[in-house]
């Protein structure tokens, strides 16, 4: 989608640090961690938020947990713990429109979180 950060680096316009990419997800390190390990994993569809996500979708979104699970097991957070965070909207802290897991790794996270 035109303007669309994610969209652009899906589509290599934008540089990113990859971290895995196949026909359908792609996974790139945060510009801004807050974590040892912080990745955020995108479909290249074009899903503004989850709301907007449909049945169709579904094979997809499990994807994309199965990617985060691979990359936990890659980066070397599998065992010592991870979260995945998918915000949605502005009041849950969602600042681009373009659906995406936030996989964060790598030192010891709170609960309730902030
Ligand atoms: P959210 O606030 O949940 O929408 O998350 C957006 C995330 O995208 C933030 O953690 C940003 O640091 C990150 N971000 C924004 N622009 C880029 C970029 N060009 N490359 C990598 N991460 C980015
Ligand atoms: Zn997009």
């Amino acid at each position: 989608m035109e303007g669309c950060i994610f969209c652009r680096i899906v589509a290599k316009e934008v540089q990113s640090k990859i971290a895995y990419e196949d026909e359908e997800v792609v996974a790139f390190h945060d510009i801004n961690p807050q974590a040892p390990v912080h990745v955020l994993i995108v479909p290249r569809k074009h899903i503004p938020t989850l709301n907007d996500a449909v049945e169709e979708d579904q094979a997809l979104l499990g994807k994309m947990m199965l990617v985060a699970q691979k990359l936990a097991k890659e980066l070397g957070v599998a065992d010592s713990g991870y979260r995945l965070v998918l915000n949605t909207n502005r009041g849950a802290g969602q600042s681009i429109f373009h659906i995406h897991f936030h996989l964060l790794g790598g030192r010891l996270f709170h609960w309730p979180p902030g």
